[in-house]
């Protein structure tokens, strides 16, 4: 496939180190609360992505860390501890905090279809090999100690800003955030390994070290699980676009200086979900979670779709609008696909079987072009062939898209008015009558005509998307 790689500023052909095989690092959530729906685009990508490599045949082996230490609000060395945050917050400690958000974090990647990676490892419980991985970088002259603080020398690389096309100033993170800076850094760009003379007296979670009591960075976590569990030499990184600076260009700087050569050779970062007054952010407050989307009657899998809807170097502007606008066409689609499912006998027409998983394929293996992916599972549904190739096709497709299309094409939950024709026309005629009562607001009549719906075998739902009637099985 053809991957943008944000090293080389292209699309490029992806190889593997081994054939056949591929190792894929994520950035993991870090757990001090909810993760919201910007989050969770990433996440969603990286998983199509996943999912589309192994469709083509790679062995992936992915592994993720559960951020639990050592993360500061302003993604540098400035700011305040998140996880600290969190606890003070919720009057909890941050381990309670820690176990609390990854489970809600597992729970909303469930809901998204999405799939927990083969190993998943919390900052905490690598302490050692962070511990191990710094003292080497002492030990080779990479890093340095100041003012009780272990500090990474990025004067001591040929080249820092790896991945380019970022002024001075955007560089300069504690400036960019109006925070104070740390006096203890040689060069503006260096950051910090290991705190130990800490800033927060409060810090709750320390360890013992040859630099004295304290705790991890928060880019030594991830340099350190993926070489230890992935080696020396890493496919693909994964992570949001505001992980590229200074995250991902630390994690750069501070393996390829252990390890003497380049490490990872793709770098894929997705692009931000943004609500029309801007980024999405935890520290704003209020902010979207799947949670909500289900109070509001939403189905979070009607939000993979909508993500899919868009290309993931592309921001994307959520509203509830334009949710809206998925809803009724993933409606239509799972509609469509419904009246297939009652017949599926005939053989598979292979011709016409290569010609959409040729077309599946150009679409996903050109830089993961999920939009089109959804189009020509469009042209799928309007191709001639019998209702047994189709369905053979919106299977293997849903292995990459993870939409769940023939599980609710055969639950038939349609919106009504979209599917008109799947609904027999006595129960069309109680559903018009029953939207007239709500109208004039005569709930009693509403709910009498709401049961006589379903002694013909049909469920009504109020929603926020409207009126849902499914086929009670
Ligand atoms: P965090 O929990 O803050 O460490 O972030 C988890 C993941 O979400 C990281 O890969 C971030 O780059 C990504 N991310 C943060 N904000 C957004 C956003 N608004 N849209 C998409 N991804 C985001
Ligand atoms: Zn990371």
């Amino acid at each position: 496939m053809q991957l943008y790689n944000s090293l080389s500023h292209k699309k490029e052909d992806f190889i593997p180190n081994e054939a056949g095989k591929v190792s894929m690092y994520t950035c993991g959530p870090t757990v001090y609360h909810f993760a919201h729906i910007g989050n969770l685009r990433s996440y969603i990508m990286e998983d199509v992505l996943e999912k589309y490599l192994r469709f083509t045949g790679l062995d992936v082996k992915r592994v993720m860390n559960i951020t639990d230490v050592g993360h500061l609000t302003s993604d540098g060395d400035t700011g305040d501890d998140k996880m600290l945050k969190g606890a003070k917050r919720e009057h909890k400690t941050v381990m309670e905090i820690a176990r609390f958000y990854t489970d809600a974090f597992f729970a909303d990647c469930a809901k998204l279809n999405i799939k927990t990676p083969d190993v998943v490892v919390p900052a905490t419980t690598y302490i050692d090999e962070f511990i191990r991985v710094i003292s080497s970088l002492m030990d080779k002259g990479y890093a340095y100690e100041a003012g009780g603080n272990i500090y990474f020398d990025t004067s001591k690389l040929d080249k820092y800003y790896v991945f380019g096309d970022l002024s001075e100033e955007d560089l300069e993170v504690g400036v960019r955030e109006g925070v104070e800076e740390d006096g203890n850094k040689r060069n503006k760009a260096d950051f910090v390994l290991w705190f130990t003379k800490s800033k927060f007296d409060d810090q709750e979670l320390k360890w013992e070290s040859p630099w004295g009591t304290g705790y991890p960075g928060w880019h030594i976590e991830c340099s350190c699980i993926s070489m230890k569990n992935l080696g020396e030499y890493l496919d693909l990184h994964c992570g949001g676009i505001d992980n590229a600076f200074p995250h991902h260009t630390n994690e750069i700087a501070q393996s390829e200086a252990y390890l003497g050569h380049k490490w990872c050779n793709y770098w894929f970062h997705v692009h931000h979900l943004n609500t029309t007054n801007g980024k999405m952010s935890k520290s704003k407050g209020e902010f979207l979670t799947v949670s909500l989307l289900e109070e509001k009657g939403y189905d979070p899998l009607v939000y993979r779709y909508f993500c899919l809807l868009s290309h993931y170097r592309k921001s994307l502007v959520f509203s509830w609008e334009n949710l809206d606008n998925a809803v009724t066409t993933f409606n239509k689609l799972v509609a469509k696909i419904a009246p297939l499912t009652q017949d599926k006998s005939g053989d598979i027409d292979k011709t016409e079987f290569d010609r959409l998983m040729a077309a599946f394929n150009d679409a996903l293996g050109n830089d993961l072009n999920t939009a089109m992916g959804v189009t020509v599972l469009y042209d799928v549904l309007k191709s001639k062939a019998n209702a047994a190739t189709k369905l053979a096709l919106i299977s293997e497709f849903d292995k990459v898209l993870g939409l769940d299309l023939i599980k609710k094409a055969e639950a038939k939950t349609t919106p009504a008015g979209d599917s008109g024709e799947d609904i027999p026309a006595e129960v069309q005629e109680l559903l018009e009558q029953r939207k007239a009562a709500r109208k004039e607001k005569n709930f009693a009549l509403a709910d009498e005509l709401r049961d006589k719906i379903a002694a013909l075998g049909y469920e009504v739902k109020e929603t926020r998307q409207g009126t849902l009637i499914t086929k009670i099985q």
